[in-house]
């Protein structure tokens, strides 16, 4: 059951991850959600919590709200029990009102005259609080309700069964009332040690995991999930490559057979040393990309040497680990198409240099392309916003020296991204004491991750007053109006107090 569950964290741990504030429109109407916490770690990545789905249809984003937002632990059994922990832990006697369920009359007329409300607010606030800042999760898109119930309860035991599965010292769950938490290390009383999934199951879930949703409400997470799903196989098509011509050069280099030790084993980290021990296999295929990198990063000079490559090429390298790196944790929202493109390119370079297969660079060029034409589309659109904003001006000041000839009134123009931005900037200032983040900005324009990243975030650096490297002019009228108070903190600047009078906002 281990070695499934560890199948099963593998899985999961490729698909978007969420965490609150999360994009709705992201989220499938129907499915299961699996909850990781915190500080708690299995099978070589984060532990699995809690499993939960919804029962009535289209409502598994209401589900996840009544854990992150509704603050009644009536509604949400998980908030009761992270409140029944964090209560006993601190030895705090309302443990015994917050056992209380409120949800029928009868029990309100009972308890409410009781109750310490004052209390019972600062608890569902102290819950709310330890879910958003130590909970992430990913979903799972399942239709049937029936399925959706049959696949929870088989991943419940699972994980439930397994050996290697366990919480950490420090664990919150530690100190619930609930014997079933504490023995099982998960958020979960129902469902445990049951029937866990089979291999042909865990095949199937796979399937049910990577299937095409028509969904449109999906697409943008579905998106995000298809860009991790394929340039992970991209990543891990670099493999093979690499182990071949390290396994060409190692042995070459030690003059005493003990290339293994030597050039790989000691040059691993801790943790990657102790993966290899627990494999057994002494052989270079044993090691991950980040071990492989790691260790053609360490035997650079020999290497480069004998395969007379440049300083160049060690920033390739040294510029794929960081690739690695990132797209390893890779949260749901995905990339912008400039970043993938450029990590896809690293990729490529670094193939060639380690004489790839053709086949495998031509797969990476392919996978270049979708990119580079949504990349051309922003510029294209970036560059006809900055035409109208010229002809705008031109117009305007035409218009004011002939300001005394009556003119029929032109229906308006479009705004560009910079006016849009800054029209949100000083709606959502105005709320916030004069502060404002770049997200509140984005969800006040009203669009999502993917679109503010691939056209608007760019802009909104270039309308600081200390706009840094890679921002884009937001063109003269809208330069400096933003001054940055600490980091992602802004408010308006002497120029965009200047620019509100200006534009009448
Ligand atoms: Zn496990």
């Amino acid at each position: 059951m281990s070695e499934i569950c560890q199948q099963l964290h593998a899985l999961f741990s490729r698909l978007p991850r969420y965490r609150f504030p999360f994009n709705e429109l992201a989220i499938p109407r129907n499915g299961i959600y699996v909850l990781f916490e915190k500080g708690e770690c299995a099978h070589g990545g984060d532990r699995i919590v809690r499993v939960g789905t919804h029962t009535g249809d289209n409502q598994l984003c209401s589900r996840l709200k009544e854990h992150f937002m509704q603050e009644n632990k009536d509604r949400s059994i998980f908030r009761k029990n992270i409140g029944r922990a964090i209560l006993r832990r601190a030895k705090d006697s309302f443990l015994k009102q917050w056992e209380w369920d409120l949800t029928t009359r009868k029990a309100k007329e009972k308890y409410l005259p009781l109750l310490d409300r004052e209390k019972q607010r600062q608890v569902e606030k102290a819950v709310t609080r330890y879910l958003r800042e130590n909970f992430t999760f990913v979903v799972i898109r399942m239709e049937k309700a029936h399925e959706r119930l049959q696949w929870e309860r088989k991943i419940i035991s699972t994980v439930s069964w397994c050996q290697e599965c366990g919480p950490s010292l420090h664990w919150l769950g530690w100190h619930s009332p609930k014997k079933k938490i504490r023995e099982s290390g998960l958020w979960l009383v129902n469902g445990l040690y049951k029937d866990g999934l089979s291999w042909a199951e865990l095949e199937e879930l796979k399937k049910i995991v990577w299937v095409k949703a028509d969904d449109p409400n999906f697409k943008e997470g579905e998106e995000a999930c298809d860009m991790h799903y394929e340039f992970t196989k991209l990543l891990n098509g670099l493999l093979q490559p690499l182990i071949s011509c390290l396994e060409e050069i190692l042995p070459q280099l030690s003059n005493n057979d003990n290339w293994w030790k030597d050039n790989v084993f000691d040059n691993l980290t801790v943790k990657q040393q102790r993966k290899v021990k627990q494999k057994g296999t002494p052989s270079l295929s044993s090691l991950d990309l980040a071990a492989l990198l790691r260790v053609l990063d360490k035997n650079w000079h020999h290497i480069s040497s004998k395969m007379d490559l440049d300083l160049e090429a060690r920033n390739y390298v040294k510029e794929m680990q960081t690739v690695r790196n990132r797209w390893a944790h890779a949260d749901a929202k995905g990339f912008s198409p400039d970043d993938v493109y450029r990590d896809l390119d690293t990729l490529e370079r670094l193939a060639l240099l380690i004489k790839a297969k053709e086949t495998f660079i031509r797969e990476i060029r392919s996978a270049k392309i979708p990119y580079l034409k949504r990349i051309l589309a922003s510029l294209s659109a970036y560059s006809a916003n900055e035409d109208k904003e010229t002809s705008r001006k031109k117009t305007e000041s035409q218009e004011s020296a002939s300001s005394d000839i009556h003119k029929p009134e032109s229906p308006p123009k479009p705004k560009t991204h910079a006016h849009q931005i800054f029209e949100a900037a000083v709606i959502v200032s105005r709320r916030g004491n004069g502060i404002f983040t770049r997200d509140q900005v984005r969800q006040q324009i009203g669009i999502n991750h993917h679109k503010w990243k691939s056209g608007y975030t760019a802009i909104f650096q270039g309308m600081r007053d200390d706009a840094p490297n890679g921002a884009l002019d937001p063109g003269l009228r809208f330069r400096n109006v933003f001054h940055r108070i600490q980091r992602g903190k802004y408010q308006l600047s002497k120029d965009g107090k200047r620019l509100v009078d200006e534009l009448g906002i």
